[in-house]
């Protein structure tokens, strides 16, 4: 680091020293000392010449902009607050090590998360830009609490790659515009007005709204800041942490393995803490689990930050969910602040983090309420990868699991009971039974039957009813997930699609900037 790190006052101070004072005697010039032993050098007023020379360009400094709050972890990283600007100074892996120019760290340097911070100047730097946001989530942000009519935001399209969307809160209602590019480069919403950059579109809608619905006003307010990768710059890839930096808090529950408990690591940041008990299970199993967390990294899956591994009980240290169990969740609200509205997005959030398992060729094998967490907002992200194995893909995508497994029988598709195949598909089996849970507040599935008699009947076609108040393109949906045929079950990617799209399956359909004068 140490020629990065070097500041711009030294860099000019060594310009001087070589440029400027090559004839003059040491005793021209005053050296004074500077906090930090650092050194200035002062001409004498009588030797002040021009430089012989033009002065050489100063390298151009790679500026960030601070676009979510941070509070220091570590005595190494810098808190900042949004809209803070800092000097990225070495921009390896996920933590960059950084000088703050302005706010509570201001000239200070440490170690700073890269996915906090975005080159100002930039599309991304702009506090209305949402990069990866989707329509059904740019819509659940600007309905949040804090936005008021003109809320927007501008954000890239789902439905055409490349293609931009600007967003618009008006009275209680988001509408939808196609920001378009002319071939020259340049942005419009109507025809009628054409601009050069994304920002001067914003601006001119913000003086006036000229066809949109309604005047652009404050940007729109994010939800939650992403997930840092790992807990700070130095677990990423030690990930065996000291016991002595995790501190218990309060027990949050009892699982399969053992207590989960609220901690504090490092005396900052909360954690979930999940303890092996002993002798209960092979501690390799354990191991096993975090091993392939710690390879999956997705918005929608728990992040496993570190582990404890030298000692018994064994500690996996994770995101902290807010809100616990999905189950638990769902069953304490019963319908009182949970609307349709937010099952579907439940159901499309779990069926988002199993599309990127899906894609990763894993399996999770244990999918339902109870291993789903959710945390502000609503948010749900599946937990629990404890059964989940790497799977490689062959012709029978399949994974056969050991002799004598023992199965959570109402969540286990058919083929996975009786024959130990696993794969993909017995997960979107697992998915039609979690989305019966979402729909019925926690019900427990086939209530009036016992496991036993749920063997007996699935094989000649017995399904759940359309519980009460499910409407019934939901019901399709799990329908869909329990067809006998494995193959004949939708993919994660086409359940994430349908439940994304539920209220809109006609994504094109934007607010007509045709008759925009
Ligand atoms: P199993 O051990 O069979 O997976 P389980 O999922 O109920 O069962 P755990 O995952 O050990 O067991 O969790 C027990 C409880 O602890 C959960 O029901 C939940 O309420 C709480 N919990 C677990 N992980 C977290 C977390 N990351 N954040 C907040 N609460 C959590």
């Amino acid at each position: 680091l140490a020629p990065s790190v070097m500041d711009i006052g030294q860099r000019f101070v060594l310009w001087v020293r070589s440029h400027c004072c090559h004839d003059k005697s040491s005793a021209d010039i005053e050296t004074k000392p500077k906090a930090k032993g650092k050194d200035i050098v002062v001409l004498k007023n009588d030797h002040v010449d021009a430089p012989k020379r033009p002065l050489p360009p100063l390298p151009p400094r790679d500026m960030y902009v601070a676009l979510y709050d941070y509070t220091a972890r570590t005595a190494d990283d810098l808190s900042f607050r949004a809209g803070d600007r800092l000097e990225a100074l070495n921009k390896t892996g996920p933590w960059w090590f950084a000088r703050a120019l302005t706010g509570i760290s201001a000239n200070k340097e440490g170690f700073v998360p890269a996915n906090y911070v975005a080159q100002e100047e930039s599309l991304y730097a702009e506090p209305w830009y949402f990069q990866d946001t989707k329509r059904v989530d740019a819509e659940k942000m600007l309905l949040s609490e804090g936005n008021e009519t003109g809320a927007f935001l501008i954000r890239q399209c789902e439905s055409q790659k490349g293609e931009l969307s600007l967003s618009v809160l008006d009275n209680g209602k988001v509408k939808h515009y196609k920001v378009r590019k002319l071939d020259n480069g340049g942005y419009y919403v109507s025809t009628a007005k054409s601009f050069l950059t994304l920002k001067e579109l914003v601006q001119y809608y913000s003086e006036n709204n000229h066809g949109l619905c309604v005047q652009l006003g404050e940007p729109c307010k994010k939800l939650e800041a992403p997930q840092t990768h790992g807990l700070s710059y130095n677990t990423v890839d030690h990930w065996e942490i000291s016991r002595s930096s995790i501190k218990l808090l309060k027990k949050l529950g009892t699982g399969q393995f053992g207590e989960v408990y609220e901690g504090l690591w490092n005396g900052t940041t909360p954690v979930a803490v999940k303890t092996l008990r002993c002798g209960n299970m092979d501690p390799n199993d354990f191991l096993r689990e975090a091993q392939i967390m710690k390879k999956l990294r997705h918005s929608k899956l728990i992040q496993l930050y570190a582990v404890c591994t030298l000692d018994e009980p064994i500690y996996i240290i994770t995101e902290l969910m807010k809100n616990g169990s999905l189950l638990e969740y769902l069953q304490k609200d019963k319908g009182k602040e949970l609307q349709f509205h937010d099952q579907v997005e439940m159901a499309a959030q779990v069926a988002a983090g199993m599309a990127y398992l899906e894609q990763q060729n894993y399996i999770h094998r244990d999918l339902a309420a109870r291993n789903v967490l959710v945390g502000e907002n609503n948010i749900c992200k599946v937990a629990d990868f404890g059964l989940a194995r790497v799977f490689k893909v062959d012709n029978e995508n399949v994974y056969e699991a050991k002799e004598g497994s023992k199965f959570p029988v109402k969540w286990t598709a058919p083929e996975a009971i009786n024959a130990n195949k696993f794969s993909i598909k017995s997960d979107v089996w697992s998915f039609g039974i979690l989305m019966y849970e979402i729909i019925t507040f926690g019900q427990m599935p086939y209530p009036t039957m016992s496991n036993y008699q749920v063997i007996q009947v699935l094989p000649s076609g017995y399904r759940m009813s359309c519980p009460a108040n499910c409407p019934t393109v939901f019901y399709n949906i799990m329908m869909d997930c329990w067809k006998e045929n494995d193959f004949d079950r939708p993919t994660f990617e086409t359940l994430q699609w349908k439940l994304e799209d539920y209220f809109d399956l006609d994504v094109t359909s934007y607010a007509d900037t045709n008759r925009i004068p």
